[in-house]
C-alpha cells in the first residue's frame, strides 16, 4: 500500500514559499554573482540576530561546521573531545576528520541527550571540550554541563543540527557553547533545497579563524594565512534560507501542536519523550521507543504510515568507527537504537493526518 502518510513531504513544506524562490531567483540570475557575496552575508546577520549571537558564518553542510569549529579551537592534535555515544555518526566523524579522539559518554534514557553525571569519568587532562548534541530538537541539561567544563576548563561547542530554535531555561540553542554548529539539510526544522549549514560564536578572534578555515584559509584572495578548507556557504541556498528564517518559529509552533496531540493521545505501552519544564523543544523528531518496534513499525506501513528509525545502529557498532573506538559496549545507546522509532511530525501534517497515527498506533 502506498503510503497516505508520508514520513516527510519536503515539496510540500516548501510550497509555501514558491512566489517568494522564484522572484529572488530570477535576480539572482540576473545578478550573476554565485560565491560568497551579499546573500551570504545577509543571512548570517539575520542568523546570528534570530539566536541572538555576535557572528554567524556560513558553511557548506552541518558536518564542516563542526570540522571548522573544531579546527579554529586550535586544540592540541589527539586531544580527547567528549561527545554522545547516540549522536548521528557526524559529530564523531567531525572529531575524527579534525584529528582528535571521540570519547563517548552515554545518553540518558529518559531525554536520550548526553548525561551530566557520566561526564566527569572520562575527562582525562587530554580532554579539551565536549560536543554536546541536543538531539532530537531537546536541549541538553546546560546548567550542570557548563559547570562541569568550567571545573575542568573544557571548551562546549554545541550541534545545534535538530534543534533550531529550541531553547533551555529560556536560552537558544547555539548560545551556551563557544562556538555552534547548525546544518541546513533539507528535513531539518530550518532546511535548505540543498547542503547549507553555519556556524555561530560570540568571540570574534575565533569568527575571524572561522571565516578563513571554511574559504582555503584565506581572507584576501590568494594570501592563505592557514590550512583551510573549501566550505562555503551558496549565495542560493542564503536566499532560500533568507526567505524561510521568518517562519521558523511558526514550523517548531506547529510540530510542538502535533507533538502535544501524540503526547496527550498516545496510550502508555509506548514511551514517549519526556516533557520538562524549562525546556522549550523543537521536535525535530518526535521518537517513540517501545521493545517491538520492528513489528510496530511494519504494521504502521501496512496501514499506510511511513516511519523513520534514527538511529538503526549505534555509532560505537559501525564499522567505520570501530577501527578508532575499539570494540566498547555502550549498553544504553544499543538500546535506544534497538527500540526507537520516529512518527511523522513535519510541516506537511495536519492535525488530522496525527490523529490518524495516534489511532493506528493504539490499536497496536
Ligand atoms: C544533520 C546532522 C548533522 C550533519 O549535518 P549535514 O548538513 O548533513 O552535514 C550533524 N549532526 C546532527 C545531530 C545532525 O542531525
Amino acid at each position: 500500500m502506498p503510503s497516505m502518510i508520508p514520513y516527510d513531504n519536503l515539496a510540500k513544506v516548501n510550497e509555501k514559499y514558491t512566489l517568494l524562490f522564484k522572484s529572488r531567483f530570477n535576480s539572482f540570475l540576473e545578478k550573476g554573482w554565485y560565491i560568497l557575496g551579499e546573500e551570504v552575508k545577509r543571512f548570517q546577520e539575520d542568523f546570528a540576530a534570530f539566536n541572538g549571537v555576535r557572528n554567524c558564518v556560513g558553511v557548506a553542510n552541518g558536518l564542516d561546521a563542526l570540522i571548522i569549529a573544531l579546527k579554529a579551537l586550535e586544540l592540541p592534535s589527539e586531544s580527547e573531545i567528549i561527545v554522545p555515544s547516540n549522536t548521528y555518526i557526524a559529530t564523531i566523524l567531525a572529531i575524527v576528520h579534525a584529528g582528535h579522539k571521540p570519547i563517548l559518554v552515554e545518553p540518558n534514557l529518559r531525554t536520550y541527550n548526553i548525561d551530566p553525571t557520566k561526564i566527569e569519568s572520562a575527562i582525562t587532562n587530554k580532554t579539551k571540550a565536549i560536543i554536546v548534541v541536543h538531539l532530537y530538537g531537546k536541549c541538553c541539561e546546560m546548567g550542570p554541563i557548563k559547570m562541569i567544563a568550567e571545573k575542568y576548563q573544557l571548551q562546549i561547542i554545541e550541534d545545534c543540527a535538530q534543534a533550531h530554535g529550541a531553547k533551555y531555561k529560556g536560552k537558544i540553542a547555539g548560545s551556551f557553547g563557544v562556538f555552534a554548529a547548525f546544518s541546513f539539510y533539507p528535513s531539518k526544522n530550518l532546511g535548505a533545497l540543498g547542503d547549507a549549514g553555519a556556524i555561530l560564536t560570540n568571540n570574534d578572534q575565533l569568527a575571524k579563524n572561522v571565516i578563513q578555515l571554511r574559504n582555503y584559509g584565506s581572507d584576501r584572495k590568494y594570501y592563505n594565512e592557514v590550512i583551510g578548507l573549501n566550505s562555503r556557504l551558496d549565495e542560493l541556498q542564503a536566499i532560500f534560507l533568507q526567505i524561510k528564517l521568518p517562519y521558523l518559529k511558526m514550523i517548531n509552533e506547529h510540530k510542538r501542536k502535533l507533538a502535544k496531540l501524540y503526547l496527550e493521545n498516545l496510550k502508555n505501552d509506548f514511551i514517549l519523550p519526556v516533557v520538562q519544564e524549562d525546556y522549550y523543544d523543537v521536535y525535530h523528531i518526535f521518537n517513540i521507543r517501545h521493545p517491538k518496534r520492528d513489528a510496530l513499525r511494519a504494521y504502521l506501513q501496512k496501514k499506510g504510515i511511513a516511519t523513520e528509525i534514527h538511529y538503526p545502529v549505534s555509532p560505537n557498532m559501525q564499522k567505520a568507527l570501530i577501527s578508532i573506538l575499539g570494540h566498547q559496549s555502550f549498553p544504553i545507546s544499543e538500546e535506544i537504537h534497538a527500540t526507537t522509532l520516529s512518527l511523522p511530525i513535519s510541516f506537511c501534517h495536519t492535525e488530522a493526518d496525527i490523529l490518524y497515527v495516534i489511532d493506528a498506533m493504539n490499536g497496536f
